[in-house]
């Protein structure tokens, strides 16, 4: 599987993982994907095949409801990079919009129905 670079606008929060090749993406329509609009891989990345590193504690974690997801962004430029999935706790779904050489706004990409679930 390749391995991709991705990073928040600022730098603070860059993380690379093993994923497979992107060539499309997921949008949901849950309350807080709809607010972050959002393109996201249409994998989950295994802890072991992402590395994540955070300059001076930039990462910050937002939960609601459950509190199993896990959805984080740097403290310094606001950007979502990453969070851990509802559905498979432990595990990222990456933000396409944030890894490097991946052209967001030209991929095609599948709507979850979030909402519903
Ligand atoms: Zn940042």
């Amino acid at each position: 599987m390749p391995v991709y670079q991705g990073s928040c606008h600022c730098g603070n929060v860059r993380f690379s993982f093993h994923a497979p090749e992107i060539v499309e993406g997921v949008r949901c329509n849950c309350s807080i994907c709809e607010k972050k609009g959002a393109m996201m891989g249409n994998f989950v990345v295994d802890p072991s095949d992402i590395d994540i590193q955070v300059s001076d504690d930039f990462l910050a974690t937002y939960e609601f409801a459950t509190h199993i997801a896990k959805h984080h962004f740097c403290k310094q430029c606001g950007i979502y990079t990453f969070h851990q999935a509802l559905r498979k706790p432990g595990h990222y779904r990456v933000h396409l919009g944030c890894v490097d050489g991946v052209d967001v706004l030209a991929l095609p990409y599948e709507l979850i129905d979030g909402a519903s679930l």
